[in-house]
């Protein structure tokens, strides 16, 4: 039995409490251990407390002393579209030009762009290029995240996707949660109903056939898929096991939230447009929402979501990185929290809950991952600073100096 102490954290932020996710006040308690240890036995958490109490109980561990840093758990990102191939450097200086989406699209550029560099790419050349994610992910203090594909469109170009994720999940130290959202864009070659169909009736069963996701999100937007569209793929994927995420109300509120709701969906991200009947479903229904501030930052946009109204009615709020090549290129997740405290008015605890535990849950994985308690898996990091307020405060500046995945250190700085 391999055995690590953690000795001297200045704050052992634990997130230690209910067995569910965080609303309300819940969100600003964090559980925090002044001079805080663990003992870490075969890549699970075995004890957590004071130092002194952590030394006594480890005369045959390994002794890791944080020198007064803090320590958190692995942070969990709950949406990025972690595989894609190419970038969009050209987007990027066009929009920085002034140019709009619809110039960036005919120009060439915006999703489609992604959708060609991927569908050109070998299996090899997509892995080796999201093993280079995954290790910035891990620097950035991320233990586990969740991966869509979307950037296929075809049945053979997103299934090579969902493999690429399940390769990288077996030879990185990053844990990846698959999401299948074929429906992400309509394909040029296709009409809307058309592709509809193709979803519904090729690729998805093979998705689910060969257990290649775990949820099925769509992009229910103007110009992408509407409302209906959206419900008969949602109804199908849940037909065949798939719990539902999805991609709603970014640009428009067109009812998205509500049909999240309708659904009984695990989770409804970005939200910028969902208005107070939106958050009352979302309430009714327990929908977690996700936030994802770095994508209305990297667009130019001050559109945020309405963190603050949708913690103050209950809401398991969730905060994650929409990691992507077009409109979130991040893998940050304390520039996330620092965006969500100036931007969104959250505070560092409540963001830290949402980046935590509540991601967690929102990944049916509330029972073993995101908090510092007996029995869950060894997944933390350690920061170059005392108070856990730090990480969202400094921004621009890693603060990074270990990440440790079920006990094994993945990163040292
Ligand atoms: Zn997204």
């Amino acid at each position: 039995m391999k055995s690590l102490a953690l000795l001297h954290a200045s704050q052992l932020v634990t997130l230690a409490g209910p067995k569910r996710p965080r609303v309300g006040k819940e969100l600003s308690e964090l559980g925090i251990i002044r001079d805080g240890g663990m003992l870490i036995r075969d890549g699970k958490i075995d004890i957590v407390g004071k130092s002194d109490e952590i030394e006594k109980k480890s005369k045959d561990a390994e002794i890791l002393d944080l020198g007064g840093r803090v320590a958190l758990p692995g942070f969990v990102d709950a949406h990025t579209h972690l595989v894609f191939g190419g970038n969009r450097l050209e987007d990027f200086e066009r929009r920085a030009r002034g140019e709009t989406y619809e110039q960036l699209a005919k120009a060439g550029g915006g999703i489609w762009s992604t959708v060609e560099r991927t569908r050109a790419a070998s299996e090899d050349e997509l892995l080796k290029r999201a093993k280079k994610h995954a290790e910035w992910f891990l620097k950035c203090g991320t233990t586990t995240v969740e991966a869509k594909s979307g950037y296929g469109l075809t049945l053979d170009d997103e299934l090579k996707i969902l493999r690429v994720m399940q390769q990288l999940n077996r030879e990185t130290p990053l844990e990846i949660v698959p999401t299948f959202l074929g429906a992400h864009a309509v394909p040029r070659d296709a009409s809307p109903d058309e592709y509809v169909d193709l979803v519904i009736n090729k690729i998805l069963p093979r998705v689910a056939k060969e257990k290649l996701a775990e949820f099925c999100d769509v992009f229910c937007e103007r110009g992408y898929f509407d409302v209906e569209q959206s419900r008969k793929i949602f109804t199908a994927a849940r037909k065949l096991g798939l719990k539902l995420r999805g991609h709603v109300d970014q640009l428009t509120n067109s009812g998205g939230a509500k049909l999240m709701a309708d659904l009984g969906a695990t989770t409804a991200d970005h939200l910028e447009k969902t208005d107070e009947q939106g958050i009352a479903a979302l309430k009714a229904a327990n929908v977690q929402p996700v936030l994802l501030p770095g994508s209305v930052y990297a667009l130019g946009s001050t559109s945020y979501p309405r963190a603050r109204e949708m913690i103050e009615a209950g809401l398991a709020v969730v905060l994650a990185t929409d990691f992507n090549p077009g409109s979130s290129p991040t893998p940050s997740m304390p520039m996330i929290l620092s965006l969500a405290c100036t931007q969104m008015k959250m505070s560092p605890a409540e963001a830290i809950t949402a980046a935590t535990i509540n991601a967690a849950y929102s990944l049916n994985r509330g029972d073993k991952i995101g908090s510092l308690e007996p029995g869950k898996l060894a997944n933390f990091s350690v920061f170059d600073c005392e108070d856990y307020r730090e990480l969202a405060y400094w921004f621009g500046i890693s603060q990074t100096h270990a990440v440790y995945a079920r006990g094994e250190n993945v990163v040292r700085f």
